[in-house]
């Protein structure tokens, strides 16, 4: 796992859009992380399981990664190992732990947890997430769309010509499975179509491109370029509709809309540099900057002896126990080698939140905003 691309998957949504980030923050791994560390051992126990086809309760955990042998460490991977195994059809073969070449001349290249190639010309390349940090979604998601390209790679060992590809995300802690089927003339026109991007970044362009995809950039924080596209979009210039609005104290509803849209870029942009800042301040002295004490918050620090007070007075002061979160709950039932679905599934109902405002161009349908929960699941 220490060697990486230049290039890699994961962050090719920033650097197909913004060469100039590869440029100014030449990509590292994160190696030295608690994080990476627990995902490196999560990568190793899955691994020997599939080799020797075992689940992860059984397996002797990797001896150089023992430190992070949990029963929910085991629990999380044996979530992977299911689907995995889940996604073998008859006659398919698995391959673990695979080098994806997916732009070898532009070193673009990953590896694949697992790969299964099918009887039936599907290629299937399965990605083990065990970060809960980011959730990770399918749609627009360029890593998978390489992932696509990079399991073209694996054409010959089908028995029958490919057709399709299809990229799994499985991200155990999150009960986030999302994955994304691609014909194989498709993936093969969407490298025509962005080759020039790839060489671009590769050949190091000094060629900035601001937009959402700067929330994952290093250098997010400091980007002069991102600084100018926010700054200039919170200005907005209203001048021209001024003539024609007879209320000039009072903004049109189209203006405000126009606001509310750039709401989720300048709101990143603004919590970028915040952080950017206070890590700078906690650094050294910034000139300009101090530190001062936050709000005081009032805390009861003797609980048993305010409990007994306010029982006295005839006032109960626990709540009533309430029932953990399903994420909570999820962790513990796997960490005891059961099922959610088997254990209480019959007891859960999923329940849409409530209807959200954004911009007219989001891709999800519209629903009225009085409509309730169940209406806008179904
Ligand atoms: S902050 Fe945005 S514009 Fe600036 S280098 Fe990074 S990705 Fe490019």
């Amino acid at each position: 796992m220490s060697e990486h691309s230049k290039l890699s998957p994961s962050s090719s949504d920033r650097w197909l859009a913004c060469p100039a980030s590869i440029v100014r923050a030449p990509e590292t791994e994160d190696e030295g992380s608690e994080y990476a560390h627990e995902g490196t051992a999560a990568h190793a126990l899955a691994e020997r399981c599939l080799n020797l086809g075992i689940d992860a309760h059984l397996a002797v955990f990797p001896p150089d990664h023992v430190a992070y042998d949990s029963a929910d460490m085991r629990a999380n991977v044996q979530v992977y190992l299911d689907y995995v195994r889940n996604q073998m059809t008859e006659g398919a073969t698995l391959f673990v732990e695979q080098r994806l070449q997916i732009f070898g001349q532009y070193e673009v290249w990953g590896t694949a947890d697992a790969v299964i190639v099918t009887a039936d010309g599907v290629i299937k390349i399965i990605d083990l997430k065990f970060g809960k940090g980011i959730l990770v979604e399918a749609e627009d998601n360029t890593q998978l769309l390489l992932y696509g390209v990079g399991g073209l790679s694996f054409d010959w060992l089908s028995p029958v010509p490919v057709h399709t590809v299809e990229a799994h995300i499985v991200q155990p802690r999150r009960s986030n499975y999302p994955s994304q089927s691609y014909p194989v003339a498709d993936l093969a026109a969407w490298v025509q179509e962005n080759t020039h991007k790839v060489a671009r970044a590769f050949n190091g362009t000094d060629e900035a491109n601001p937009g959402l995809h700067c929330k994952w950039c290093p250098i997010k924080g400091t980007c002069r370029e991102r600084a100018d596209m926010n700054l200039k979009m919170a200005s907005f210039d209203f001048a021209a509709a001024d003539a024609v609005c007879p209320k000039h104290d009072e903004m049109r509803e189209e203006e405000l809309v126009k606001v509310f849209g750039a709401i989720p870029m300048i709101r990143g942009y603004l919590d970028d540099v915040e952080a950017e800042m206070a890590k700078r301040a906690h650094d050294h002295p910034v000139s300009g900057l101090k530190w001062i004490a936050g709000r005081a918050v009032r805390k009861v620090v003797e609980i048993a002896k305010a409990a007994m007070k306010l029982r006295a007075a005839g006032i109960e002061p626990f709540s009533e126990p309430k029932l953990l979160g399903i994420t909570e709950l999820e962790k513990q039932i796997k960490a005891k080698g059961l099922k959610v679905n088997d254990l209480i599934g019959d007891c859960i109902e999923k329940v849409a939140g409530n209807p959200v405002l954004v911009v007219e161009s989001h891709k999800s349908p519209a629903v009225s905003p009085e409509q309730n929960a169940a209406d806008a699941f179904k």
